[in-house]
Parts: structure tokens; sequence; C-alpha cells
């Protein structure tokens, strides 16, 4: 089967004064329908600014500099595909090379995201049911008319997208949007959903909230929702209690789920596949099987030789000393960017940058040396290059 998004040589750069940062610098990743995949890495690593890349939420000093995201979809492709012809391909559409108005209709009905701080999804002067009845609305307008701007704000948590809209202080929703949002709260599994729809935010728990900002989330039946840390401030109980909601309405409505996480315990318990982010590179992407089973970059070898605990006693991973290399173009080496951290370099490993290969004791994708050389000790770098 085709996979649903396939994203090629993505590249996005932050230009600042310092200079320009790779943040994200030509990733390959290819996601297939109805499956959880999972981003992984240290904070830094670029997993966040990989999830706005794909939306197309990068903003200035941010720019997407190069790269596709192809999104597979039919149904866009008929409902736009003649506006924007240099866009398709086939039943793909290249969400880079849409119209930013068009991309902005595609998030809440297409696309979700939720994030670690509920309290950036939500108005705190209007009530939970009344913002979720808001989210059905304006994703049944923006699902009617992809060419409408109904670029609403929900669901994003980004200042500039609630600015761009004055909110009053009272929305008017139908009946039935509130009844569509009181639904959404009893299918994520909020006790009480007709009495709680009428509370603030602020009169939710932080776990309720989160569930909240799921059913705000899925109030336009997005075919993939994007997840960047939703569980990282939730005490261990709670944070099993929402992977596994999440799970749960994975597996009801199909739809997929692409999630950013700097915990391989979550991705363990969540994830069909994976990709192992290092300094704005996949370096490691394979099934959840091959990949912890068989880790072949050393960068991943250490990270799940310290797989935290879902209880966040260690929180940060700091499985191999050092720390991400600076992404600061002028100072990016021309060679593998682990090199300074990893205990098997080899001298080729400071000459080239390694590209993806698969190692012969594996079957998933892996960017470094040795996915191709079979490693002898005496390849080892000494002493004193460390
Ligand atoms: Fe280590 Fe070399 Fe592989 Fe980079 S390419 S991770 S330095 S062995
Ligand atoms: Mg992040």
């Amino acid at each position: 089967e085709k996979p649903l998004l396939r994203v090629e040589g993505l590249k996005t750069r932050f230009f600042t004064e310092e200079g320009q940062v790779n943040a994200v610098d030509g990733i390959d990743l290819s996601i297939n329908d109805s499956e959880v995949f999972g981003i992984v890495g240290e904070s830094g690593s670029g997993k966040s600014v990989t999830a706005l890349s794909v939306l197309g939420l990068i903003e200035s000093p941010g720019r997407i500099t190069d790269g596709h995201v192809w999104y597979r979809s039919p149904e866009l492709v008929e409902s736009i595909g003649a506006d924007e012809p240099s866009a398709v391909d086939g039943e793909y559409v290249d969400l880079q090379a849409l119209s930013p108005r068009v991309r902005r209709t595609l998030r809440g009905t297409h696309f979700s995201m939720i994030f670690q701080d509920p309290m950036s999804s939500f108005n705190p002067s209007l009530t939970v049911g009344e913002q979720i009845a808001e989210a059905v609305e304006s994703q049944q307008r923006a699902r009617a008319n992809p060419r409408s701007v109904a670029s609403r704000t929900q669901g994003y948590g980004l200042s500039s997208f609630i600015m761009s809209t004055v909110m009053p202080s009272k929305r008017y929703v139908k009946e039935e949007s509130l009844d569509r949002a009181i639904e959404l709260l009893e299918m994520v599994g909020i006790p009480d959903p007709v009495l709680r729809a009428e509370e603030y935010p602020h009169e939710f728990s932080g776990g309720m909230l989160q569930r909240a900002m799921i059913a705000q989330a899925l109030a336009g039946e997005p075919n993939v929702l994007i997840a960047d840390e939703p569980t990282t401030a939730l005490d261990v109980t709670i944070q099993a209690q929402v992977l596994d909601l999440l799970l749960e309405l994975q597996e009801e409505t199909g739809m997929t789920i692409l999630l950013i996480t700097h915990n391989l315990g979550v991705v363990a318990r969540m994830c069909d596949r994976l990709g192992v982010m290092y300094a704005g590179e996949i370096v490691e992407r394979g099934t959840l099987h091959d990949v912890f089973n068989d880790p072949v970059h050393p960068y991943t070898q250490g990270l799940l030789g310290s797989i935290p605990d879902l209880d966040g006693t260690r929180d940060r991973l700091q499985p191999i000393a050092g720390n991400v290399p600076s992404l600061l173009d002028h100072e990016m080496p021309d060679r593998c960017f682990f090199a300074d951290r990893c205990p098997k370099a080899m001298q080729e490993c400071l000459e080239k940058p390694p590209e993806f290969g698969i190692a012969e004791s594996s079957s998933h994708a892996t960017k470094c040396y040795l996915a191709r050389t079979s490693y002898d000790e005496t390849d080892a770098l000494t002493e004193d290059y460390f």
C-alpha cells in the first residue's frame, strides 16, 4: 500500500542574527495510513520543528527551504487539483507547494495537532463546550469549501493564529454543534459531559483538559493527528490513561498518529514504526520491533540503553555524554554529526557525512557507516580524539 505521507528531503532553516540554523536538515520519512509513527530524540534535535514543518506552520525567521511533504488524498486532489495543478501528483498533494490559504483549511480537517500544554489550545473566557462546538463548525466550513478562508484558531496554541482573529467574548454556536461537542467529550472519556461542556478550562484538571484538547482536535475528524509530547506534563497514571485513550481513538477512527516524544517508553507503548532524530536528521528508522531489537546507530543504542521510565524519573534522555551539536550553518562540520559523542567513530566518519544504508544484520535503514561496513574494534578512533 502506498504511504499516506511521504516527506522527502525536508529542510527547515531559521535565519537568525548569529547565522542560519539548520533545524531540520533534509529528512526523509514515509508514514502509512492508520499507523502510529513516532519521532524520538532529545530536546533540540528538531522533532517539533519537523512536525510544524509537515503542517506548514513555520514562521519567520524560520522557513522551509527545500523538500516536499506528499499527502495522499484523492478527496483533496479532486477539490483543489484544478486550481493548484503544480501541487498535485496523481493521488498526492504536495503540502509545501499548496497555497498557504488552502493549507490553512487542512488544519483541523485533514490534520490536527495536540500539544503538551492544553491551556494553550483553549481560550480561558469561553466554556469548553462552546470552543469544541466552534471547532466542529469551522471544520465543517473548511471541508465544505477548502478554498474558503476558514482558518479558525483552535487546536494550534500558536499565538499568532489567535492574533489573526479578533476573538469576541461570546460565541454563538448551533445547538447541534454543542451536541456534537458533548459527544466528543464523552468519546474521550470525560464523565458528565453535559455538565462539563458548560465549564471553563480552569475548572478542568490537567488530565481532563488534555482529554478535552484531544476532543477539540478530533472535531474535524482529521486523517492525521500530530501529537507533540502530548503527555509529558502529566503524572504517570494519567499519562498512561491518556496514551491508552489515544490508542483506542486511533483504532476506532483509523486515523494516523505522528507522535513526537523524547520518551522511548512512550514509543514502545504506542508506535508501529519510528524514526530516531538527531541534530536535525533522522538517523535510524524502521518498525518498533526492528529498531528496538536490533538498533544499528550508536545513538539509538545509547538511547535504548537508558529507556526512561514512564514515571519520569529519568525524564531527559542523557544516554551518551555530550550535547546535540550546534546547528548553526558555519559551525556544521562536514562529517557525521554524532562523531563527537560516538563510541564507535572511525576515521571515515570524520571525512564525510554518512548516507542511509541497511546493515547486513538488519532490515531497516540507518544513517551511519556501521550500516554498510563491518565494524572492527581496530577501526575505533583513539582516546585522543575524544
Ligand atoms: Fe558513529 Fe561513525 Fe556511525 Fe557517525 S557514522 S554514528 S560517528 S559510527
Ligand atoms: Mg519539542
